[in-house]
């Protein structure tokens, strides 16, 4: 243990520890910009500086030292961190009232807390950038705090963002000076979630909806993925309670949306068809494992870096274009009486669904399943533009029938939920019978294991399964899996740490991870549902008695599967 002092308080910590940390500890609150815990700690940013026996310091990469005095608002520390400040403003295009990012830009928030009113700022030129990538880099907004190289290389495992120079010469850009969509990018957008400011924002597809919204010829159908209700409300002031799923269908009614859809209900038929497609993987000689393919952050991954896998992928579409696959189709003769064409809208938790969507392949004759992706911040602009008092809406319930879905349905949003959701029903498939929920459980993941494993038996059958989120534990996985030194029938992978509430598409808060919080609510959700089992659904019933005839039928196939292998990324 080493003693130190801080702003006057004794305190005793942990050999090792840094200075942010020891203040932490203390209950001191230090600014910081560039770091991030355990991941960047280079301390280019200079925000976090403190003076320490008569110098300053970064604190967030020294080391305590026994019997150090250490001051954390000194006028010297103060002026110090100011300049800083003022410096990385003075390198950054500063036009915050266009910015995407303004209200939860760390830099804005740090200037306007140093009061950095006075500096002749330099506005850098834009480079040229593929605008319709979903990603944008804007690097006359970078302040080249390396926290997007960081989250990219060490948790992502895809090392797209790279470096040259330092100080203020430093630079950012694509691996080997390549064009993002030849750069290994999975568009899984955690480099923007965790980017300060707007230099990484997700491409804005609001103008198109729009154009949608307002013209008479149009029937707009809007969806919203598991994960965006436990998230939603963050970008527009409403708490967690209150920002209810039937508060948020009255939201996108607010909007002028036509009808107003729950991809939960394709996330239960997403599990009649992947359930039945693993039962009949079971007993077939198919090499281990099947993986799971909702998450198009994953199949891009998998497209990109490990190919190898693809063919084990499930041939399933993901939920929100099995949901527009459906709309189209079956709300087609009704939107031909009214003389209007169908635009389906989904409202993501998702980067890589903006690309999905333009996926060629993937579209019926009836054209794409899906004609635009809005992240949940998107939507939540367009909910601050249309003016909607959340908070305050009564609430209604989702348009019927591609609106009812299940408990498992709504788990689908958080790590491991695909898989729990998927035995739920396979079991049943099987056996005959509901299993226990508890058989199901997935939850025991941690930060520090890369995979969740559980053995199962079905009807005498040994079924094993792991479940991995981020695609750094994704790649340990697939690695651990190609050196024969674990063996697994059936695999989730979702790209975001901790599944889609931790979305690269939801809300931002600085150096705040969200997603085992937004978690908790979806699992509350479904332990509060009536129906807990996709099998049970009435409305997926009634589609495959009306319509689709039966899971893996010639319609399922056509409409809601696709082969993974003709296409490339
Ligand atoms: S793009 Fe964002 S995260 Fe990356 S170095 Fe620039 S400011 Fe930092
Ligand atoms: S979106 Fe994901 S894979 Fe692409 S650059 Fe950002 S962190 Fe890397
Ligand atoms: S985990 Fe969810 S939000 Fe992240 S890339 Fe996959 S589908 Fe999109």
């Amino acid at each position: 243990m080493v003693n130190l002092t801080i702003d006057g308080k004794e305190i005793q910590v942990n050999e090792g520890m840094t200075l942010l940390g020891a203040a932490g500890k203390a209950g001191v609150d230090i600014p910081t910009l560039c770091w991030m815990k355990g991941l960047n700690d280079i301390a280019s940013c200079r925000v976090c500086l403190v003076e320490c026996d008569g110098e300053l310091v970064a604190s967030c990469n020294t080391p305590v030292r026994e019997g150090m005095v250490v001051n954390t608002a000194t006028p010297r520390v103060v002026a110090a961190r100011r300049a800083n400040v003022q410096t990385l403003m003075e390198g950054h295009r500063y036009e915050c009232g266009t910015c995407v990012r303004q209200e939860t830009c760390a830099l804005r928030t740090l200037a306007s807390e140093f009061n950095v009113s006075d500096s002749q700022f330099y506005l850098p030129e834009k480079a040229p950038w593929d605008e319709s990538f979903p990603l944008i880099r804007d690097a006359s907004k970078c302040i080249k705090c390396m926290r997007c190289v960081a989250e990219c290389s060490k948790v992502q495992y895809c090392s797209v963002w790279e470096h040259s120079g330092s100080g203020p010469n430093m630079n950012v850009f694509a691996k080997d000076g390549l064009p993002i969509d030849a750069a290994g990018c999975a568009l899984c957008g955690q480099c923007i979630t965790h980017c300060p400011t707007g230099a990484l924002t997700a491409r804005d597809d609001t103008g198109k909806v729009m154009e949608a919204l307002l013209d008479p010829e149009v029937m707009t159908v809007v969806q919203v993925a598991p994960a965006v209700r436990a998230a939603w409300g963050e970008g527009v002031g409403v708490a967690r309670e209150d920002a209810t799923p039937g508060r948020m269908a009255s939201a996108l009614r607010a909007l002028g949306f036509d009808k107003v859809f729950d991809t939960d209900f394709a996330a239960d038929l997403t599990i009649m068809e992947e359930g039945s497609e693993f039962v009949e993987f079971l007993g077939s000689d198919k090499p281990r494992p099947m993986f799971t393919s909702c998450c198009p952050g994953w199949v891009r991954f998998a497209k990109l870096h490990y190919p190898q896998f693809v063919a084990q992928l499930s041939s399933a579409k993901s939920p929100h274009q099995m949901e527009g696959a459906v709309v189209k189709n079956t709300l087609a003769a009704e939107a031909d009486e009214a003389g209007k064409r169908i635009f389906v809208v989904s409202i993501m938790p998702c980067v890589a669904k903006k690309y999905e969507c333009d996926v060629p392949q993937l579209a019926t004759e009836k054209g794409s399943d899906v004609d635009a992706v809005l992240t949940v911040r998107e939507f939540d602009r367009m909910l601050k533009m249309f003016r909607v008092d959340c908070g305050a809406l009564e609430e209604t319930d989702w348009d019927s029938p591609l609106g009812l879905s299940t408990g498992a349905g709504t788990i689908f949003g958080r790590t491991g939920g695909v898989m729990e959701a998927a035995l739920r029903s396979a079991v049943f498939l099987i056996t005959g019978e509901n299993p226990d929920f508890s058989a199901c459980d997935t939850t025991d993941s941690t930060p520090e294991k890369p995979w969740v494993s559980k053995h199962l038996e079905v009807a005498g059958t040994p079924v094993d399964i792991a479940v991995a989120s981020g695609l750094g534990n994704t790649a340990k996985l697939l690695d651990a899996l190609e050196a024969g030194e674990v063996h697994f029938d059936f695999v989730e992978i979702m790209a975001c740490p901790g599944g889609c509430v931790g979305g690269g598409g939801q809300p931002i808060e600085f150096n705040k991870e969200l997603a085992v919080e937004r978690a908790a609510n979806l699992n509350a959700l479904d332990e509060a549902d009536t129906l807990r089992y996709s099998h049970e659904n009435p409305d997926v019933q009634k589609l495959y008695e009306d319509w689709v005839g039966k899971p893996l039928s010639h319609t399922s196939h056509e409409w809601l599967h696709t082969d993974q292998q003709t296409w490339d990324i």
